[in-house]
């Protein structure tokens, strides 16, 4: 059954079936196999040409481009549902589509028809590079430059943990073109084959170790003046425009984490005995899956309530803060709980517990702090305090 009928939540049959087909991906191609990419800290690049056939890849582009033109709540249902097998390949996924929401709402028809089909159909992977060595949460200070020349404009910087980094083939990557500050930053849908462009580092992490996380160096990269996304001056804005949408993904997958987490515990919980007893029977235990539920549905509501925002046409900013920040804390607390629950087997590598433990720490950093969700929230009913 779909985590999101467990809530009791109603569903259209399009968005059951995307879940549905996203679940059963998620068991045929990825659960035999994630142990060992996880050891492995393998990108398994063969997965997403079955993730476009799927129409996983194009879930959010329109039909006229290739895509599922799915609803936002069916994206996220989609990627809980992978999520709850591996977060890595979710964050592939998650970060990908970011990218094509973002071009669906700001790119330029040119744009659009030339990188959404792509996307959607041709088994070409999106990355988002905005962070650099010195600029991750206050991103307007990024130092990258785009210099205008006559053919369009000349890139030279360094970007760091760019997601999907050296397997995409397109980047939406922020540069300065103007003065300091937001004002003097614009966004690019950059051709990652472009001459100039290098993975200088690919990071070694504690987690998704299945998603690829690389620093790019650009040195007189060099790409035609129609590659801007909106207007000079607008990529900041645009940048965060993205990052809103994407924090629903980042959301579902932290609920999924926290499913698993679940799904695992109350499995450990009936089969394991001790005091002559089933684990579960002490109220030690089965109050901590108790808690684990109860926050479960209470992240999926806040990451539904965010996509039916979005997908309403309404502003949904800063539900989407709450949906992350709430999904992720919990996701993060009840790893922990749950690997508890395993005892040292927990602690093994015969039980995914260890892996969604390392995993669900990183949904409280990328995609904006919960420190930077709690500032947006604080922020819609403070207002700017100086
Ligand atoms: C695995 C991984 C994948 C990533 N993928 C991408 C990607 O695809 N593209 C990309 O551009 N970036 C990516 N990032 C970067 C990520 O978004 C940043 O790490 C994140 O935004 C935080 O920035 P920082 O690491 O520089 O921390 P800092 O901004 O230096 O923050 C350090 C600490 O200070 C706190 N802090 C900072 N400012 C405030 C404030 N105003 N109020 C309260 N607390 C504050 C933070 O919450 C944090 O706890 C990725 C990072 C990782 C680890």
């Amino acid at each position: 059954m779909l985590s999101a009928e467990r809530s009791q939540f109603e569903l259209t049959d399009e968005q059951r079936q995307i879940g549905e087909l996203a679940a059963e991906i998620a068991q045929r191609e990825i659960a035999p196999h994630v142990a060992r990419w996880d050891r492995e800290h393998a990108f398994p690049r063969e997965l997403y040409g079955k993730l476009t056939e799927a129409g996983i890849m194009g879930i959010v582009v329109p039909e006229e481009y290739g895509g599922a033109g799915a609803d936002y709540i069916s994206y996220a249902l989609a990627i809980e549902e992978i999520a709850r097998v591996d977060a890595g390949t979710a964050t592939t996924v998650s970060v990908h589509s970011m990218i094509c929401s973002a071009l669906v709402r700001l790119g330029t028809e040119v744009q659009k028809r030339r990188w959404l089909p792509k996307l959607a159909t041709e088994d070409v992977i999106a990355g988002f590079a905005l962070t650099e060595p010195d600029a991750g949460s206050d991103a307007a200070s990024i130092r990258a430059t785009a210099r205008r020349t006559a053919g369009g404009y000349v890139l030279n910087g360094r970007k760091q943990w760019c997601t999907n980094g050296s397997q995409a083939g397109v980047v939406m990557a922020m540069f300065r073109t103007g003065g300091r500050g937001p004002k003097g930053v614009s966004a690019f849908m950059v051709d990652a084959s472009t001459a100039g462009i290098v993975v200088e580092k690919v990071t070694e992490k504690l987690g998704i170790h299945t998603s690829n996380t690389v620093d790019l160096a650009f040195d007189d990269a060099e790409i035609p003046a129609d590659a801007l996304l909106g207007e000079e001056g607008d990529g900041f804005g645009n940048a965060m425009k993205a990052l809103t949408a994407g924090r629903i993904g980042i959301g579902a997958q932290a609920t999924g984490i926290l499913a698993a987490c679940l799904d695992e515990s109350v499995r450990f919980a009936k089969e394991r005995a001790a005091f002559g007893r089933s684990i579960g029977a002490f109220e030690g235990v089965s109050f901590k899956i108790a808690q684990m539920a109860t926050d479960l549905d209470a992240a999926r509501l806040l990451v539904y309530r965010a996509a039916a925002l979005a997908d309403a046409g309404k502003p949904f900013a800063v539900e989407a803060s709450k949906a992350k920040l709430f999904a992720s804390t919990a996701a993060r607390k009840h790893a922990a709980e749950a690997l508890q629950i395993h005892g040292g087997y927990g602690y093994t590598t015969e039980f995914p517990v260890e892996r969604h433990y390392r995993d669900a720490k990183i949904t409280e950093i990328y995609e904006g702090t919960s420190e930077i969700q709690q500032v947006i929230i604080a922020r819609s009913l403070l207002g700017k305090l100086e």
